[in-house]
């Protein structure tokens, strides 16, 4: 039995609460939470491809679009990345590595963010081209195309490459859980000091066979004692098991303290000097309001008159103009203004590129405010919709053992969601008005004012264009709310 390392007494530590905490510990959780969501994920695959292809009806679609996601960003905010803890592609993988193991390392070129961030803006182009949010078979599609990328690129690449450098969900993940109140960290850095072994990065062996892994350590490349908040954990607990000290835990911190400083992280070096993180920061970001402007209708008067001025009647490149537009032209000019004004008006030394990666995470919990707003709001809305979706599917496999489907359930009415979404909104921008704040403090000590203000109407900029967004008239996607039109 492990002895386990104190806890410093100012902080709560998830694994010291009575049963939840001896349950996450137990060697096999991971799996505990990975099989039901397989079971699911299977059973929207099967009903996407061969269930209703109405919307609100399919599993696929309605589990995905509405409770998935919704829910995926509430824990974010409430803990921390526990999806990708539960995440059921890397139970399929770890199943296959048991037949093929891996042998190759990812290339040195593409070990950082930016094919994940090409995938992350591809994959919001394509589902507003596609409109996966009403397609059971392409949403299907993609669950499917999700599990042979992890088997190609998991099973030629060794560790966690897919995760790190390629998945952008996780990558969402892992920007959004910066924000997170909960970290994986060592509770006492002073055990790691005399510690012998490293076990948390090098994994378990048997004592008798030095090559045999027993237990695996962080395959993240995420070393205990120097890592520094949640960018690239999946929370996969790896590292609590194989800590023979036990001097790992799950942690409270001040949400988005990890934004505010620049520390060499394990792992992944200085966030001012990764060019990469700062982009996914900032598709991240304008990627939430872009994301809810596919669903209000001023973009159909937009896209219309983007059409006739171009002279073109496709989509693909109507949406292309509108995404270059607010994920490229718009955050540069907006950045670049600010960090223009940081250097010319508050006497900031740094030149206008590193200014304007800097404190573009300060500008990721606004993001995570209008995620937070635009899923909670389908989320809340929708809240209910599974259960005559689960009905109705059992009825058709002549297993109607919940009964008839209630198709009046469906979730909580407009008005009181509206509210919710304004608070994660305000939340949003009182959390980047305090980062942006902490960065202006660092960067020019005697006239912070003065470098937070353009960052701090970016802010606002971006607050207001989110609460415009959503008062806007909106599609209900993915319920039957959206029958009316
Ligand atoms: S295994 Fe890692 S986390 Fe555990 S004491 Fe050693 S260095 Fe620290
Ligand atoms: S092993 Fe690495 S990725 Fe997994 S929880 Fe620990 S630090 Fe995070």
């Amino acid at each position: 039995m492990k002895s386990r390392a104190s806890v410093p007494n100012s902080q709560f530590d998830l694994l010291l609460v009575p049963g939840l905490g001896r349950l996450l510990q137990w060697r096999h959780a991971r799996s505990l939470l990975q099989i039901p969501v397989l079971i699911v994920s299977v059973a929207m695959i099967v009903h996407g491809l061969f269930g209703p292809t109405l919307a609100p009806k399919n599993l696929a679609t309605t589990l995905t679009w509405v409770h998935f996601r919704g829910a995926l960003v509430l824990v974010l905010l409430a803990a921390g990345n526990f999806f990708c803890l539960a995440c059921p592609f890397m139970l399929v993988r770890n199943a296959a590595r048991r037949l093929f193991q891996p042998r190759l390392n990812w290339p040195r070129a593409l070990r950082n963010k930016w094919i994940s961030v090409a995938l992350f803006a591809l994959i919001l182009f394509t589902y507003e081209l596609f409109d996966l949010w009403a397609s059971p078979l392409w949403t299907a599609v993609l669950i499917v195309a999700y599990f042979l990328a992890v088997l190609v690129v998991d099973g030629f690449f060794k560790h966690a490459s897919f995760c790190k450098f390629v998945c952008p969900i996780g990558q969402f993940n892992f920007i959004a859980s910066t924000v997170s109140p909960l970290e994986i960290k060592v509770r006492r850095q002073s055990v790691c000091n005399v510690c012998a072994t490293k076990d948390c990065i090098r994994g378990r062996r048997e004592a008798a066979s030095p090559f045999v892994v027993t237990q695996r350590g962080c395959e993240l490349a995420l070393f205990q004692p120097h890592k520094v908040g949640n960018m690239d954990c999946t929370f996969c607990l790896d590292c609590i098991h194989a800590c023979p000290h036990d001097n790992v835990g799950i942690l409270s911190r001040v949400p988005a303290s990890e934004l505010m400083t620049d520390p060499r992280r394990s792992g992944i070096g200085f966030f001012s000097r990764r060019k990469d993180i700062g982009a996914l920061a900032l598709v991240f970001t304008f990627g939430a309001l872009v994301n809810a402007f596919g669903m209000v209708s001023p973009v159909y008067a937009l896209e219309a008159w983007i059409g006739t001025r171009l002279n073109v009647h496709s989509e693909a490149p109507v949406l292309a103009v509108i995404f270059g537009f607010f994920l490229l032209v718009e955050p540069v000019v907006l950045l670049g203004v600010a960090a223009w004004i940081t250097r010319t008006w508050a006497g900031s030394k740094r030149a206008i590129v590193p200014l304007a990666l800097r404190y573009s995470y300060g500008l990721v919990p606004i993001g995570f405010g209008v995620w937070l707003a635009h899923y909670g709001f389908h989320f809340l809305t929708g809240l209910f919709t599974f259960i005559p979706v689960t009905q109705s599917a059992l009825a058709r496999i002549d297993w109607p053992i919940l009964g008839e489907p209630n198709w009046s359930l469906t979730g909580l009415p407009r008005n009181l969601a509206q509210p919710v979404e304004l608070g994660f909104l305000l939340l949003g921008l009182a959390g980047s008005l305090l980062v942006t704040y902490h960065l202006a403090e660092g960067d020019v000590h005697e006239r912070p004012y003065r470098a937070f203000t353009p960052w701090a109407a970016v802010c606002l900029i971006l607050f207001a264009s989110a609460v415009w967004l959503m008062l806007q008239p909106m599609e209900m996607r993915g319920t039957f709310m959206n029958m009316g039109g």
